[in-house]
């Protein structure tokens, strides 16, 4: 199994750290060369069953004139490229314009598995994550999956790469 998965999310909330859990150094060597595109191959992570291709989706955030613009429609144009797309929050931050810039986005992408990744559980109480899961679940689209995770940790990593091997 192959395919691409775009991660995408408002600036700090840990994508570059999953990316770089995922694929290891491959990222570091990668990064810099591609900072110059908008949707950047940011790693591969390969297995003998599978093999994922990663594209960050960099730029995104409300556009304040034409050329942002561009850039802001080229950095999503990933996103209906994609075999899944991986949505990331932060669990410690309050749902807030940034996210929901991207979740209108997210509502125009059909037919790709949509996860939304909550990211930073190990900042929270567990028993606040229900309410975290609660406030992206209204005005959003049909989340495909929903994992809270620790990028920094590892929680939960292992588990969504299995899962999203499943959907290529
Ligand atoms: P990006 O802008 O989305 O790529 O975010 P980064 O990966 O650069 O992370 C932003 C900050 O959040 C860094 O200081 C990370 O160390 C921190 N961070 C990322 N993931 C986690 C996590 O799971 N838990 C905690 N506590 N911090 C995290
Ligand atoms: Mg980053």
């Amino acid at each position: 199994k192959s395919g691409f998965v775009a991660i995408i999310g408002r600036p700090n909330v840990g994508k570059s750290t999953l990316l770089n859990r995922i694929v290891g150094e491959k990222i570091a060597i990668m990064s810099n060369k591609a900072q110059t595109t908008r949707n950047k191959i940011q790693g591969i992570y390969t297995t003998d069953k599978a093999q994922v291709v990663f594209i960050d989706t960099p730029g995104v955030h409300k556009p304040q004139n034409s050329l942002g613009d561009f850039m802001v429609k080229s950095a999503f144009s990933a996103l209906h490229e994609a075999d899944a797309v991986w949505f990331v929050v932060d669990a410690s931050q309050e749902r807030g314009r940034g996210d929901n810039f991207i979740i209108d986005r997210l509502k125009e992408v059909k037919n790709t598995p949509i996860y939304l990744l909550i990211n930073k559980i190990d900042l929270i109480e567990k028993s606040e994550l229900f309410h975290v899961i609660e406030s992206y679940q209204a005005d959003a689209p049909e989340w495909t999956e929903i994992f809270p995770i620790s990028a920094t940790e590892g929680d939960n990593v292992p588990e969504l790469l299995d899962s999203v091997i499943e959907h290529l």
